[in-house]
């Protein structure tokens, strides 16, 4: 491993513990901003340094900066969260903790380095439990006719790559090029978090599903 790439790594765990100390409620939301401004510096670093270490074609520090990256993503949509409350936007606050949930299990299949995160997304699976009320979502069932590597741009499955598996500091993921419908459904346990149901009515009105403030009708606001 190289001494750079071991720098990094301390200073990632100086900086995790700083800004980590601003992960709840109660923390002031100046301190929360400024939290999430360190991170994103510190994240525009581990690109540059993953840069290099493709450059020289060391793929195990590529990969361990990839995971370093997703989670330095995850504690910025974290403290995101926390701010999204604070300004009264539980729909922000959703979509960021759903990110964050994701940039950890990224990590994870990254690089071995993040095996410890699986108490941190406990956390996020907890957080979602007691913050937010039951969310309804939509599931959709899709043919897919044509799809690609993300890596290499050959037809997903003619190549070696594995989509959640990293290669060379990227993530293979299968790029839906074409696909068909097939069915949509309203599940409770959907793969899509973001994929969620907004608004129900119930006879004459239509409320917000997450704050469950009335939503005006056209008609109401002509009047
Ligand atoms: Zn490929």
């Amino acid at each position: 491993m190289s001494d750079r790439l071991k720098d990094f790594k301390i200073e990632f765990q100086n900086t995790g513990v700083d800004c980590q100390r601003f992960c709840y409620a109660a923390r002031a939301r100046e301190f929360q901003v400024e939290a999430i401004q360190r991170l994103e510096a510190l994240q525009t670093k581990a690109s540059a340094l993953k840069t290099e270490m493709v450059t020289v074609g060391d793929e195990s520090s590529a990969n361990q900066l990839l995971s370093l990256e997703e989670m330095l993503q995850a504690l910025i949509y974290e403290l995101q969260m926390w701010v999204a409350f604070k300004d009264a936007d539980p729909h922000a606050a959703w979509t960021a903790l759903i990110g964050a949930q994701s940039a950890a299990r990224t990590a994870m299949q990254a690089h071995d380095i993040a095996d410890h995160l699986d108490a941190y997304i406990e956390r996020l699976y907890a957080l979602e439990k007691l913050l937010f009320p039951p969310q309804m979502f939509m599931s959709v069932g899709i043919i897919i006719k044509q799809s690609t590597c993300s890596i290499c741009g050959h037809e997903y499955g003619e190549c070696d790559h594995l989509k959640g598996k990293a290669y060379m500091g990227q993530m293979c993921t299968r790029l839906i090029e074409e696909s068909e419908l097939w069915e949509s459904s309203i599940v409770s346990d959907p793969a899509n978090k973001h994929c969620r149901i907004l608004t129900f009515s119930d006879g004459d009105s239509t409320r917000d599903l997450m704050t469950w403030r009335p939503i005006p009708s056209v008609q109401d606001e002509e009047e």
